[in-house]
């Protein structure tokens, strides 16, 4: 059985310089629970306390769709899977 850390062993990434999700960082500062911080499988969210604000890198997303439905305040103002050539590749056979 493989655990999700255990799965960047398996992955690699063609990194597109246009980011396939986009957040509006405002509506972000006003979530009341920031579930994407604690469901995203690759942590590519983050909140700083000290800053009240949300972190996003996008280079390293399996693109599961977590993310996706576990936001309930319309905070993408584009989500969509990485452009043909890009994104992440899985090698588990
Ligand atoms: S992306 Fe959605 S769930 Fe995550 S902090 Fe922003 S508003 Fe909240
Ligand atoms: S699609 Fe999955 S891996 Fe990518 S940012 Fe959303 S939760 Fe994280």
């Amino acid at each position: 059985m493989i655990n999700v850390d255990d799965l960047f062993d398996y992955v690699s990434f063609t990194i597109d310089h246009e980011p396939h999700i986009v957040l509006d960082p405002g509506v972000c500062a006003t979530c009341n629970h920031r579930g994407c911080t604690t469901t995203c499988p690759a942590r590519c969210y983050t909140w700083s306390e000290e800053d009240q604000k949300i972190g996003f890198v996008y280079d390293g997303c399996l693109e599961c769709g977590t993310c996706y439905i576990v936001c309930d305040k319309q905070a993408f103002t584009r989500w969509r899977y990485p452009r043909g050539g890009f994104g992440v590749s899985f090698r588990l056979t």
